[in-house]
């Protein structure tokens, strides 16, 4: 059966892009047909200035909206990255097959390290090598899919490389994994900023829609999109990016095309209400079973101490074979 594995990353509250980019074909999709893990991938929120109590905290918030999103223990591994050993062993391995001029080439490294410049703080060495872990999390597990957003192709990409270099010095340890970016939504955008991606670990903004934001909360992110000084409601990525991304929400929230989608409007209010009410419609079941959940603490310990159990079981000859490969 096709191993599948994915996580998120608990260094901010998890966003609609989160959801409709990853999180909802794990659960409408990848965990009926394929063996699947999910992950809080919580050592990858220590590469930045972090706060440890909010990334515990986070941790399990994150864990509660997987579950909350549709993902049932029953069919698939759920679990905290930190809780099994094997991610940080095979990431040193992993460490000695990988290159310092192929972690300075990865765009998120660029991007991320000079946002932290900028901010006048310093890098951490983890935030370089934070593509190499990604990589263990994935091989540890003899993963044959990846479903990311577009954004995390690359480092799918190292991983491949990783795992064929390997192979190729050590013997055949690993399988060679590939990513899977969903077909609509692949690439949710700022509301504000329709030109960067929609991401938690930014500051909070009117261009973030979270997904515990109140209804309100949503329709006012939406209703106030940046969008162009156009009339027309046409899609258009390149000249019209803030329409577009509006007309992409909207239609992976309905189950529509965007291109088509952008027929049916003569205004941009009306898109704009729309897509509100569609996103809003989307949330409502997922922050109904969070709040289910919030009130059954020892049901989540369970889960996760359970996933880690299952996932520690599925790692460990894997990342045993590989430290006997490469000569310990
Ligand atoms: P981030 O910190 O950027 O939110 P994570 O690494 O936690 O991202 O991402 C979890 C999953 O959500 C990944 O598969 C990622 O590709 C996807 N994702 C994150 N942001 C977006 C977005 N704006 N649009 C589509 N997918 C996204």
């Amino acid at each position: 059966m096709t191993r599948v594995f994915s996580g998120v990353k608990p260094t901010g509250h998890l966003t609609l892009g989160n959801y409709l980019g990853a999180m909802r074909q794990w659960a409408a999709e990848d965990q009926h047909r394929s063996d699947a893990l999910f992950c809080v991938v919580d050592l990858h929120a220590l590469t930045v200035d972090h706060d440890p109590a909010r990334v515990r905290r986070l941790s399990r918030q994150s864990a509660s909206l997987l579950l909350a999103a549709g993902l049932d223990p029953e069919l698939c591994t759920v679990f905290v990255q930190s809780h099994v050993d094997e991610h940080a062993r095979l990431s040193y391995v992993l460490e000695c097959v990988a290159t310092d001029g192929e972690m300075r080439r990865m765009i998120q490294y660029k991007e991320k390290a000079v946002r932290e410049r900028e901010r006048g703080g310093s890098v951490r060495l983890s935030l370089l090598t934070y593509p190499v872990l990604m990589a263990a999390d994935i091989l540890a597990y003899g993963t044959d899919e990846v479903p990311v957003g577009d954004d995390q192709a690359q480092h799918v990409e190292l991983a491949r490389d990783l795992a064929v270099r390997f192979n190729q010095r050590y013997g055949h340890t690993f399988v060679v994994p590939r990513a899977t970016v969903p077909k609509v939504a692949a690439r949710v955008m700022n509301l504000q900023d329709p030109t960067s991606k929609m991401g938690k670990s930014d500051d909070a903004g009117p261009g973030i829609v979270y997904l515990l934001d109140e209804p309100d909360t949503v329709r006012k992110k939406v209703m106030r999109a940046v969008t162009d000084s156009g009339r027309e409601v046409v899609y258009d990525r390149q000249a019209r990016p803030g329409l577009a991304n509006l007309l992409e929400i909207l239609a992976a929230c309905t189950g529509g095309n965007p291109a088509e989608l952008s027929g049916v409007y003569e205004s941009y209010g009306a898109l704009k209400k729309d897509t509100a009410e569609a996103v809003v419609e989307v949330l409502r079941p997922l922050q109904k079973r969070h709040k289910e959940l919030c009130a059954d603490p020892g049901y989540l310990e369970g889960v996760l101490r359970d996933g880690a159990e299952r996932a520690r079981a599925m790692a460990r000859p894997t990342v045993d074979a590989a430290y006997r490969a490469i000569g310990l």
